[in-house]
């Protein structure tokens, strides 16, 4: 397989010189047999977008995506640049938070069933599930404008969690008046919900440890219990991204009349247009955030009453979002705003939004695999800040689209599979399981290993899954 204008440039990083509209060029990190060829052109149409700097970037998960490939990462002038609601995602903040069980992991596994259930039972998920909890407007606009403080102060957690979360749960800039009636609407009963499909909850065991001394500052151990929680803003963060294309469609339409695929509409970030979706999406950022913690809260409930364990929080990733950052780019300091969609921050030492505990070490990075395989913890780096605007893979990446995972991959195949991995699994949808088959995922270890030999994050440790709670 060869794809036109992709030049190597070194192991694992490959470069399309800029052709045409291009005003930069893109760089793609990643697995050459695994890069997909419509995917590039996506990341050749974002480097057409006005304001870019320096380069379009793909991690090594890249896949195809809403006018913005998966897995890519492109950071705009704050100036003269702009921003995308395409660029990242409808589900806006999705991300991964991990959790530790502080407790023998041998109970744990005795009780895996009571614990898959409980969890099961007590987080509401699948497509469009509504939770039993009632938030009054004005409490709801108070979590989307404040994020995670709002629900810590409401009972759903520790003031420590905040400093393990990525800018502590809380983004400012952001106003609810910018937010419609419809996502308040879609949003209000869906928080503390887990959401359809790739969203999940899972019990998995630290199977090795690469660095004892970074994971602990983390902390986790070789052996012990960790819970992943994968989901994002639901319906609240869709609405939003569904409601600012049809606005930028409607009232942008001279802006955007160039542009070489209508998905990747955007407005000037200076702009009306584009300061109310930044404001709109920090919304649903922070409800996501919240989202997180709210289920971290029944998680820990759930645990408490099977096997009367404490569960800490280890972090929480954001990988669909974009932020106001500052680079030092051809010898000065500029301000950029990063879209990093399908791709997860990757901060490394002494960066100044980090919270003191993370401060030696970088920030910590969450890969996950899929189901049946593998996921990863890994630091980030300066390495990072200095290549990809601080950023790194956000999984494994789908290899299958999920028509095709349908089609060429059944319910009892899958099921089989996890079983004889003795893996076990609660999901709502047996359509979600297939098109969630491990299978469908790229290798996940051959991701971590390129980021990590990059530098771009380092491996800290690496879990197995046990159970599974699928959307
Ligand atoms: P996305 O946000 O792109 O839907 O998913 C992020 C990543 O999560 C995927 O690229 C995939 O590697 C991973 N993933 C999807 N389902 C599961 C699951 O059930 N368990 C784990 N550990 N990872 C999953
Ligand atoms: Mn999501
Ligand atoms: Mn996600």
């Amino acid at each position: 397989m060869s794809i036109p204008g992709v030049e190597k440039e070194g192991k694992y990083i490959y470069r399309i010189k800029k052709t045409g509209n291009m005003r930069v060029d893109a760089i793609v990190l990643a697995d050459y047999e695994t890069i997909d060829e419509e995917a590039i052109e996506q990341l050749k149409n974002v480097a057409t977008l006005p304001g870019i700097v320096k380069a379009a970037y793909a991690m090594p998960d890249i896949h195809w995506g809403y006018g913005f490939p998966i897995g890519g990462v492109a950071a705009f002038d704050l100036e003269d640049g702009i921003i995308s609601p395409g660029g990242v995602g409808f589900d806006i903040n999705c991300g991964v938070r991990m959790l530790v069980v502080d407790g023998n992991s041998d109970i744990v596994k005795k009780n895996l069933e009571s614990l898959i259930k409980r969890i099961y039972e007590s987080v509401p998920v699948g497509v469009g599930e509504t939770s039993d909890l009632r938030f009054s407007k004005n409490d709801f606009k108070k979590i989307v404008e404040q994020g995670v403080r709002k629900v810590i102060e409401m009972g759903y957690g520790t003031e420590e969690d905040l400093l393990r979360i990525e800018d502590r749960g809380t983004l400012e800039d952001c106003d609810f008046s910018d937010v419609s009636e419809e996502a308040y609407e879609r949003g209000k009963d869906e928080l503390g919900t887990l959401g359809a499909g790739n969203h999940f909850i899972e019990i998995q065991l630290v199977e090795e440890v690469y660095d004892e001394e970074i994971a602990s500052v983390f902390g986790i151990k070789k052996g012990d219990i960790t819970i992943l929680i994968h989901t994002g803003s639901r319906g609240f963060g869709h609405q939003i991204a569904t409601d600012y294309i049809k606005y930028m469609r409607d009232n942008l339409k001279d802006h955007n009349k160039n542009l070489p695929d209508k998905q990747l509409i955007n407005a000037p970030f200076k702009s009306e247009w584009g300061q109310a979706y930044y404001s709109a999406m920090n919304c649903a950022a922070n409800y996501a955030f919240a989202n997180r913690q709210i289920i971290t809260h029944m998680i820990r409930k759930a645990f408490k009453s099977v096997v009367g364990m404490n569960v800490r929080l280890v972090y929480d990733v954001a990988h669909n979002i974009a932020k106001v950052e500052e680079y030092e780019i051809d010898g000065r300091k500029r301000k950029v705003i990063v879209h990093r969609k399908g791709a997860t921050r990757a901060f490394g030492p002494g960066n100044a939004a980090l919270p003191e505990i993370f401060k030696k070490t970088g920030q910590p990075v969450i890969i996950p695999g899929s189901m049946g395989t593998a996921s990863y913890i890994l630091v980030g780096t300066k390495k990072a800040e200095e290549m990809t605007f601080g950023s790194t893979a956000h999984g494994a990446g789908r290899a299958l689209g999920r028509r095709e995972a349908t089609r060429e991959l059944t319910v009892n195949h899958v099921l089989k599979e996890l079983e004889s991995k003795g893996i076990k699994i609660m999901a709502k949808s047996k359509k979600g399981i297939v098109e969630e088959a491990p299978e469908a995922y790229k290798n996940v270890d051959k991701v971590v290993q390129i980021v990590d030999e990059l530098g771009i994050s380092l491996k800290i440790a690496k879990c197995i899954p046990l159970g599974v709670v699928k959307g």
